[in-house]
């Protein structure tokens, strides 16, 4: 039935009886009146023009209400949880390090309650908030004194700031690195205040170069983990151990920025062996670096491990200040470097341990058994399948090593142009799913996937509407 304009505006239903339907009850216990309220008005004001425009019924109260709960769910928030089904454990782009549950617990405490965080319980006077992962660091690295800040970036600005501020730092030429997001060694220094002295060249270092170029206006000798490339072929390089007796002759601290770092030996779990921390140390230089929420599986942080006279200047320098970690962090990273305590349960602590050791046969067991349901939601417009495939561990980690993975492929029936929308579609979830596009597939590699967390993977990709994207179709 057409309605003519007037008649159908007048049947438009006022805000009032929108907010008195039971849909719209339910979205003011959700999102609040005033943000109901307010999408609400929008939608009434959108099916007004509409009706101005293009004569028809006017929607009723349920329908408006329905509609205003779309818009809100639209602009649901944008850090809401998501699955990470791209196959890069730490996608840096999603966060990183999924925390343990002792680490969340610990954070949530750290936000409820007040903490002793520069509080000395035994005797009830000020204490240093360093203290909280002092020892723990200490007993899981063999350094002699620790400290904590932002990430590993700060923690390099910081010793570089501390040692080699208006004074020389000599670094080889074939680790001055590139990591995402703009942190470039050269720059860092700049920006440090330390003047870079280069050595060696892009494939060789060798011993002689860093002799030749340490003089009275040296401050820090460098030496930085290759964590994200490979420079193959004919190559040298100074191993940490004759570097840290050229630079304690000289008299100048060693500084090993191990970037990713790992707190155990990886191919304990299967995994291919990154250098320790504790190896670091023992190797000789003075002070380590590493980050929070890389393998280590924790927050975003920066450790700086060391001897005890140079952690005392680091810690007397005002920047460190500046870059110091608040009490939800330090709550999570104490909680997180506890679980290191116990090699033997870490892996089914930790979830970046987990899903880096997790066996293929057990993700392809998880995808065979995902696979009728995922078939029954999408098998119309997508051809499912399982299929191998291959993880990456990710943040610049072992960036050689990739980890056989199994994934959920889903492949248009028709045309490949419904990838990209499919991709999108996934991505528009109330629990967003991310994948990734390879070889005319989208694909879903469960590794991260906890088997806890099925159901509610399932219950998301049940809101996919794939008639709506059929009917897009370009
Ligand atoms: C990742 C990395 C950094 C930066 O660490 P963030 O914790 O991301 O700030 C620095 N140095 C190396 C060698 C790295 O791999």
């Amino acid at each position: 039935m057409v309605e003519p304009a007037s008649h159908a505006l007048r049947h438009l239903p006022a805000v009032a009886t929108v907010l008195a339907t039971t849909g719209a009850a339910a979205l003011v216990e959700r999102h609040g009146r005033v943000a109901t309220t307010e999408a609400i008005r929008q939608v009434i004001d959108e099916a007004r023009h509409a009706l101005r425009a293009i004569p028809a019924v006017a929607p009723g109260a349920d329908e408006l209400a329905v509609r205003a709960g779309d818009l809100l769910a639209a602009k649901a928030p944008g850090m809401r949880p998501l699955f990470n089904l791209t196959g890069t454990v730490l996608h840096t782009n999603l966060g990183r390090a999924v925390l343990a549950d002792a680490a969340v617990d610990a954070a949530a405490n750290a936000m409820r309650h007040p903490v002793a965080l520069e509080y000395d319980l035994d005797s009830g006077s000020r204490g240093e908030r360093d203290d909280h992962v002092r020892g723990l660091l200490r007993e899981l690295t063999g350094a002699e004194d620790a400290t904590v800040v932002n990430n590993n970036a700060a923690a390099v600005l910081l010793c570089l700031n501390t040692f080699a501020l208006r004074r020389e730092a000599i670094v080889s030429r074939g680790e001055l690195i590139e990591i995402g997001g703009a942190f470039r060694m050269p720059d860092i220094m700049l920006r440090a205040g330390a003047d870079m002295v280069e050595v060696g060249t892009t494939n060789r270092t060798h011993a002689a170069d860093y002799r030749n170029a340490l003089s009275e206006r040296t401050g820090l000798v460098l030496k930085v983990h290759t964590s994200n490339y490979r420079i193959q072929g004919f190559v040298a390089e100074v191993g940490a151990r004759e570097l840290a007796g050229i630079a304690d002759a000289a008299g100048v601290p060693l500084l090993n920025d191990l970037g990713s770092g790992s707190l155990v030996d990886l191919s304990r779990y299967g995994l291919m062996k990154e250098p320790t921390v504790r190896e670091a140390v023992a190797e000789g230089a003075r002070l380590v670096t590493f980050s929070g929420d890389k393998l280590l599986g924790g927050p975003q942080a920066g450790f700086i491990v060391g001897d005890r006279a140079l952690i005392a200047e680091i810690n007397r320098n005002p920047l460190k200040r500046a870059l110091r970690v608040d009490k939800i962090r330090l709550a999570a990273i104490e909680a997180t470097l506890a679980l290191y305590r116990d090699p033997d349960r870490l892996a089914e602590r930790l979830p970046t341990l987990r899903y880096l050791s997790r066996p293929h046969a057990d993700i392809d067991a998880q995808a065979r058994r995902l696979l009728p349901a995922v078939a029954k939601i999408v098998g119309t417009a997508f051809a499912v399948d399982v299929g191998d495939c291959q993880s990456q561990i990710g943040s610049g980690a072992l960036p050689l090593d990739t980890l056989a993975s199994a994934a959920l492929r889903l492949r248009p029936h028709g045309s490949q142009e419904l990838l990209d929308p499919l991709a999108a579609a996934l991505r528009a979830l109330s629990h967003p799913v991310i994948g990734r596009v390879s070889e005319g597939a989208l694909l879903m590699d469960l590794r991260c996937l906890d088997e806890a967390d099925e159901a509610t993977f399932l219950a998301a990709l049940g809101e996919l509407d794939t008639t709506a994207l059929l009917a897009a179709r370009p």
